[in-house]
């Protein structure tokens, strides 16, 4: 029997050995239907859909400008409208990929990022800053889920947000205001009876933003789902209350045409054996090529 809820892992990690080709947006609608109609053959039927291909661009991290669908701060082009429809009508539910950790070094003000102790913003991936998701950003994130969740969507997947030791200004101020003392620079220092509430203000970090973006999510789309990058067993606990999948990092499937899949055993396996009922032989590197590139046109459906 069919799990009820298969769910397909569109996500490309950056910088992947043997990735000379990177996803573009489809806008034919014909092919559209055939990816859609793939995805549904392979026995998905809820996928995690990214609108957003532009840490693939220049230096690294996302441009909060290029996002594929209609929202207050400026947009590349309105999408997923036009992408939604035709899920719909295959019985596809939609999760939207929500990067949330790994912004353009110059797409928001310096103090948007995690800094160290001595203000030194900290770096992902080689290039692109690490947005601290305690500060600006979060209400900023929460009006982008307020327009993702004008749209028919099933849910968004947050990729992040992280908690991270940061010392940006509004990292600073909030531990002042809570604790009436100074962030530490050297939190290993503090002593033992004080390392619990410095914990705690750590995974408010996310916390605190994964219950923001569920605000503005739901406010228009009460029955969205949302869901994060894992983080650890405290952060999964207090983000229990707006959440409603849990470790769903695993089972990406690695962007690299016709190359080995990096998914997790499960996927792998879901993909080498047979689907009962389903169309049987589709193969993981199968599904490389298909979800990266226009040579989707010339498969064989
Ligand atoms: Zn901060």
């Amino acid at each position: 029997m069919a799990p009820a809820l298969a769910i397909l892992g569109n996500h490309y990690d950056f910088g992947q050995p043997q990735a000379n080709r990177h996803p573009t947006i489809e806008n034919d609608p014909a092919v559209i239907e055939q990816l859609v109609r793939w995805k549904r053959r392979a026995g998905f039927d809820t996928e995690f859909l990214m609108v957003n291909h532009s840490y693939f661009e220049g230096q690294g991290g996302d441009d909060p400008k290029a996002y594929c669908f209609k929202n207050f701060y400026g947009y590349r082009e309105d999408w997923l409208s036009r992408y939604l429809p035709v899920a719909h009508r295959h019985g596809m539910r939609v999760i939207i990929y929500f990067n949330c950790h790994w912004l353009k070094a110059a797409a928001f003000p310096p103090d948007c990022y995690v800094v160290d102790a001595d203000g030194r913003p900290k770096v992902l991936y080689g290039d692109g800053g690490e947005i601290c998701c305690r500060g600006p950003y979060r209400q900023w994130s929460e009006k982008m889920a307020e327009d993702l969740g004008r749209y028919p969507i099933a849910g968004v997947f947050l990729d992040g947000p992280v908690k991270d030791s940061c010392w940006c200004p509004h990292c600073r101020k909030v531990f002042q205001d809570r604790h009436g003392r100074p962030l530490p620079e050297k939190p290993a220092d503090l002593p033992l009876s004080f390392q619990a509430d410095y914990e705690a203000f750590l995974t408010e970090m996310p916390a605190g933003y994964v219950e923001a973006f569920a605000r503005g999510l739901r406010k228009h789309n009460p029955h969205a789902v949302l869901c994060c990058n894992g983080g650890d067993s405290r952060q999964m606990k207090a983000t229990l209350p707006w959440t409603q999948l849990l470790g769903e990092e695993g089972g990406f499937v690695g962007y690299a045409p016709a190359c080995v899949c990096r998914g997790t055993p499960a996927v792998r396996a879901r993909f080498n054996s047979p689907w009962p009922g389903r169309r049987r032989g589709l193969r993981c590197r199968e599904m490389s090529r298909v979800l990266s590139s226009r040579e989707s046109r010339n498969m064989k459906w």
